[in-house]
């Protein structure tokens, strides 16, 4: 029963989130005017705004001009129901399930911008930074520290990264934005998490850059969005993190 009403808030939020996903890089405020279709303008009826079940119903096209809605949309809404329940039956009602499903939105809509506009919006970082840095001092002052050492570390080495990516490759391997984010995601995970995060994100970014570069999707030369990776590289370390380290250490020896 939580379950649902978690997953019906999660959606609520994901409808929003499509909101700011729109709109905060197009520079265009977030409360006003109310959403229109972005093909005709008309405005969106509030019972054509239900997460999910308006995009399902209207069969993903604006009521009016037919206008094919971006399977984005419904994406974002249903991702948002859903991650918060998968948190709450791991972690329950704490901390860690308020952090880690507002991380996990931030990085859903950052992915979405970075993949689109190839850069992530500064509000979205600093809202994240904040909010993390609140909720932290509220309920666990005692992890205050490690969160800020940890958000330290990663933007240091994403600094680092960025820098030898400019000097050794001549071109920008590693943007600024990434430094943010990636920073204010340590700040949120903590140093425990931090580092197989990091490994585990550029893991797949260098997976799937590598097999994108054989199928000829992009050039050797090109940047990929790193926001993606990181999103999904932070979500396998929230959910599996504990049982991959134990793997790893079995596999060297040293459990
Ligand atoms: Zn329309």
């Amino acid at each position: 029963m939580i379950g649902i009403l978690i997953f019906v808030i999660g959606a609520i939020f994901g409808s929003f989130l499509n909101v700011v996903t729109y709109r905060l890089p197009r520079k265009i405020s977030l409360l006003f005017p109310r959403s229109s279709c972005p093909h005709c303008g008309r405005f969106i009826f509030v019972f054509d705004n239900i997460p999910i079940v308006s995009y399902l119903s209207l069969g993903g096209k604006c009521r009016f001009c037919g206008w094919k809605i971006p399977f984005r949309y419904f994406f974002i809404e249903l991702v948002s129901g859903i991650i918060p329940v998968i948190f709450y039956l791991k972690y329950g009602f704490c901390m860690e399930f308020l952090l880690y499903s507002i991380l996990s939105m931030i990085l859903l809509v950052t992915s979405f911008i970075d993949l689109e506009y190839m850069k992530i919006p500064n509000p979205i970082v600093i809202f994240g930074g904040l909010t993390f840095l609140l909720i932290i001092v509220l309920f666990n002052p005692n992890r205050l520290i490690d969160g800020l050492i940890s958000g330290l570390v990663a933007g240091f080495l994403m600094l680092v990264l960025s820098l030898a990516g400019k000097v050794v490759f001549k071109k920008d391997a590693v943007g600024f934005g990434d430094v943010k984010l990636t920073a204010m995601t340590g700040l949120c995970l903590g140093l425990s998490s931090l580092l197989l995060d990091l490994f585990l994100s550029f893991f797949l970014s260098a997976g799937i850059g590598i097999v994108l570069i054989m199928l000829k999707k992009v050039r050797i030369d090109e940047r990929l969005p790193f926001a993606p990776f990181l999103a999904s590289g932070t979500f396998i370390t929230l959910i599996w993190g504990k049982q991959i380290l134990s793997f790893y250490l079995k596999l060297v020896g040293l459990q």
